[in-house]
């Protein structure tokens, strides 16, 4: 333990991926937990995305890829920031790597030096804040309303900026709180950021396709934002590839070049097999993305009806990504009379032991009163979750 680098010892675990392994430890030895603490859609990878994979291996995609990714995928997704988004990037300007979390990574320490802040409005993903410190960074938590559906304000961000404000972290459809910011929201950051040109942005759009709002909208789109923002993005979520380990950036070439680099040094090029299936799945029409669309728009609207009935509790509706992120602050320090919940860890642990469904706590999410529920998970099971949830709630006194 004393060999242990400063930097590592001070990183935090992912809180996401705890919870989710203790419901499978849980599972393991034979109880019926439901699962809704990771985020990742329930859905099988489409045949042919499949196909692809084993045709690679058949094909002797066995060798090491470019470290930035096989240049035709990098033009698939080029093609799909211009077709989908309207942005224009050269294939250059893409780099692929092993997720969306890996790009994130690249991007955050390529762009940030020891000392820079970071603009992290919360609830934020939990992984920026422990990315932003292994950079050496310092992360400035903005804490966003829930009467402004946990939107970041442009008075907010002008409010957090400092000369030494290096970036600004924005995640849209979001992850934990569902929210999506329209145009005119992005537009109206854009103009703080117009004004204050040392800043840059990390637009995180991996659930770009998970969007109940008919359309996704990009904070590069706006003259004089390109050239400052990197965009993230995968086949993670909008394919149900989470297994893959395929995201990719769009950004600026230098940064590209930096990220490309550092990956080089690092990891080299992702799974080639993996990137074979990516291909095919950015080159297929949209019909999977769209039928996965209409199920999780109708497992929120199903989950945002359970929550109504649970007295207590408040909830903004989502309109994208796969989450609801209800305010539980109403049950610190009730009692079921033998446990009393005191905070967001407490709430957690006492539903997963008492309604055998498990959910993260909001804290890691920069916001502890709440906790969060993937619902990417079967109608079914979600019905079952709601009213497991309402019964263990409703003993709270
Ligand atoms: N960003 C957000 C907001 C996410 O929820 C996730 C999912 N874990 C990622 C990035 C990373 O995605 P990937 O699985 O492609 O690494
Ligand atoms: N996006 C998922 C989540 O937030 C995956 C877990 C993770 O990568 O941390 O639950």
């Amino acid at each position: 333990m004393e060999f242990l680098s400063k930097r590592i010892a001070g990183l935090s675990e992912s809180q996401t991926m705890a919870m989710n392994q203790k419901s499978k430890d849980l599972q393991a030895q034979g109880i019926d937990i439901i699962n809704l603490s990771v985020g990742e859609p329930d859905f099988f990878t489409p045949d042919h995305i499949k196909e692809a994979g084993k045709k690679a291996i058949d094909d002797n995609f066995s060798f090491y890829s470019p470290a930035e990714g096989y240049m035709d995928l990098r033009q698939a997704v080029a093609k799909k920031f211009k077709v989908e988004n309207g942005l224009e990037y050269t294939p250059q300007q893409i780099i692929v790597s092993n997720g969306a979390k890996h790009s994130l990574a690249n991007a955050i320490l390529s762009l940030v030096d020891d000392g820079d802040e970071v603009i992290v409005p919360a609830p934020y993903w939990v992984t920026y804040v422990e990315l932003v410190k292994l950079a050496g960074g310092v992360n400035v938590v903005i804490r966003t309303l829930p009467e402004h559906s946990y939107k970041l304000t442009p008075a907010e961000l002008e409010q957090a900026i400092t000369p030494k404000t290096k970036a600004l972290l924005l995640c849209s459809p979001s992850n934990p709180t569902g929210s999506v910011y329209s145009k005119a929201e992005l537009k109206a950051l854009a103009d703080v950021l117009l004004r204050h040109p040392g800043i840059f942005v990390i637009a995180d759009e991996i659930y770009e396709h998970i969007n109940f709002v008919g359309g996704h909208e990009s904070i590069a789109q706006f003259e004089g934002m390109l050239e400052r923002t990197v965009v993230i993005n995968g086949v993670s979520k909008a394919y149900a590839m989470t297994g893959y380990r395929i995201g990719y950036m769009a950004g600026p070439l230098w940064l590209a070049k930096a990220c490309g680099k550092l990956q080089g040094q690092f990891t080299s090029g992702p799974s080639s097999i993996a990137q074979r299936a990516a291909y095919a799945c950015l080159t297929m029409d949209a019909s999977f993305t769209r039928e996965m669309n209409v199920a999780f728009r109708r497992r929120r609207d199903l989950v945002m009806e359970g929550l109504s009935r649970i007295q207590g509790l408040t909830c903004v509706r989502p309109d994208g990504a796969f989450y609801v992120f209800p305010d539980v602050s109403s049950f610190f320090g009730k009692s079921d009379g033998k446990i009393t919940v005191k905070n967001d860890t407490d709430v957690s642990l006492y539903l997963l032991d008492q309604a055998h469904v498990s959910t993260v706590p909001g804290d890691g999410f920069g916001e502890p009163n709440c906790i969060r529920l993937s619902y990417a998970t079967s109608d079914e099971k979600l019905v079952r979750a709601m009213e497991a949830l309402k019964t263990a709630f409703d003993r709270l006194r």
